[in-house]
């Protein structure tokens, strides 16, 4: 029997996941909503089924009909790519049950290691650094008052099942604290379904640096070395880059040494990524880890030379890792810019609608991973992810002159992008130096505000 894929997922991360699958040799099947009849995934796969309507919780995170799917085409592995499904140790339970093959870890890592308060309380328990804060979920607010008074203003409140930069809040007094946290539990219950939050201290501008690691069934446990997510909006990733500027040598093999550590404590098979902070003063902390393949995993593939797309579809039909630690070299630099569908000179706000024309860049070390082409409506309903760019080149200078051209040569007609903004940080005298934390966008944004108002 040939195998088989359904991908549970939509967009870019749906497009690439079928490309690695054609690569194997294997047969595709994509599902899509009501509202991506016309969508890329669902042209460039052997099949296709309707699983529902636009909203996503009629489809992308309808179980049993992607279930069903699955059974229905004689899938015998499904890829869930990231958000939605990715996460949900219930959907992974019922695949496992249904004997097919989860192309991520099983449903006890995910339900060991996905809750993000869970995850801490683990992560202490082995010795590896996290943030002060509360021990678990917080059972009310009064306790969540009690652990902000000890540790100190500001806090942040962050929800347990979070993900994608939502469910997080800065509380910077004991008066705001009681309406934050009633809110910030509210957009949890509505967003993930679970209301649960915990609280950490405040780190000011602190970097993002995450660790990517592999591991197979056989009890193989590899690192891809680091990325640098310190370009958020709002939480939210905007530009990742590998290496990370600021790490030394030393730094960089304690933090990969903690990432390998808490992944071979939990059996953990598959990719995945563990996300640090590190202050001002080169102190790490853990944060979350992502039981999935990332957004910006492209960056680790240009320096790494490895498909980790194909890896996890190979380590999910019991094939062993094809390298070992010793082989895993960092070649050159690479970066990625998100182009979002959202104007971003005027508040970020969302841009759905029908795009009528596109020029795509391209040349040497110049990788474009979209679902978007001429005359494709971007529905209003999922997020507003179009196309990432990722350039590749032997050093950081010269990868951020390849993305000014690339985003110079990305024409995108119809509706408002990012890619003016994205080209206006690459021209940006403290990122050029390598110099940003997580608060580098909220600043920058008073500046371009300034200019687009003269
Ligand atoms: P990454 O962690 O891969 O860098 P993001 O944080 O941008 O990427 O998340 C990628 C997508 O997955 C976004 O659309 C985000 O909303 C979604 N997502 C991430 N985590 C969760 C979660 N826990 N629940 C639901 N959706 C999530
Ligand atoms: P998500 O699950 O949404 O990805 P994370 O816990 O990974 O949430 O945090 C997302 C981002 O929020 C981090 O990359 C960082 O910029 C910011 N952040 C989270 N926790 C803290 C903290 N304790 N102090 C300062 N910034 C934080
Ligand atoms: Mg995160």
């Amino acid at each position: 029997m040939k195998n088989k894929i359904l991908i549970a997922n939509r967009g870019e991360i749906a497009v690439r996941i079928i490309r690695a699958a054609k690569e194997l040799g294997y047969e595709t099947v994509a599902v899509y909503s009501t509202a991506d009849q016309q969508s890329l995934h669902v042209k460039l796969a052997d099949e296709a089924i309707c699983i529902g309507g636009s909203h996503s919780k009629d489809s992308y995170l309808n179980m049993n009909n992607i279930l069903s799917a699955a059974i229905s085409t004689g899938c015998n592995a499904i890829h869930p790519g990231y958000g939605f499904l990715a996460e949900n140790s219930e959907f992974v339970e019922m695949v496992e049950r249904c004997n097919i093959a989860f192309i991520g870890p099983s449903s006890k890592s995910i339900s060991l290691i996905g809750d993000k308060a869970a995850a801490r309380t683990f992560a202490k328990a082995i010795g590896i650094p996290i943030i002060e804060g509360s021990e678990g979920i917080l059972n009310d607010a009064q306790e969540g008052l009690k652990i902000a008074k000890r540790i100190g203003y500001p806090v942040m409140i962050k929800a347990s099942s979070g993900g994608g930069g939502r469910g997080i809040s800065i509380v910077r007094s004991d008066e705001e604290f009681l309406s934050s946290f009633e809110r910030t539990s509210l957009e949890a219950e509505t967003s993930f379904g679970d209301a649960s939050l915990y609280i950490e201290r405040f780190i000011e501008s602190p970097k993002h640096i995450e660790i990517q690691i592999i591991a197979d069934s056989k009890g193989n446990y590899v690192h891809l070395f680091e990325r640098d997510c310190s370009m958020q909006r709002r939480n939210q990733k905007m530009i990742e880059e590998a290496p990370s500027t600021i790490l030394n040598d030393i730094l960089r093999r304690k933090i990969c040494m903690a990432a390998i550590k808490l992944a071979k404590s939990i059996h953990y098979v598959n990719a995945g990524t563990l996300e640090f902070l590190v202050d001002s003063k080169g102190n790490f902390y853990f944060i979350e880890m992502n039981t999935r393949i990332q957004v910006e995993h492209p960056v680790t593939e240009a320096i790494t030379g490895l498909d980790l797309v194909k890896e996890q579809i190979k380590i999910a039909y019991g094939k062993e890792l094809s390298f070992k630690q010793r082989d895993v070299k960092v070649n050159g630099h690479a970066i990625e810019c998100r182009i979002n569908a959202e104007d971003a000179m005027h508040g970020f706000t969302p841009t759905p609608g029908k795009i009528t024309n596109i020029l795509f860049p391209g040349g040497m070390g110049v990788r474009i991973d979209t679902h978007i082409y001429p005359g494709y409506e971007v529905p209003p309903f999922y997020d507003s992810l179009l196309a990432k760019l990722v350039v590749h080149a032997p050093t950081r200078r010269e990868a951020i002159k390849k993305m000014r051209i690339a985003l110079e040569q990305f024409v995108i007609e119809g509706i408002s992008t990012n890619i003016e903004y994205q080209y206006l940080i690459m021209h940006n005298p403290d990122f050029i130096k390598g110099q940003y934390d997580t608060g580098f966008i909220a600043r920058f944004n008073t500046l371009v505000e300034a200019e687009t108002n003269e």
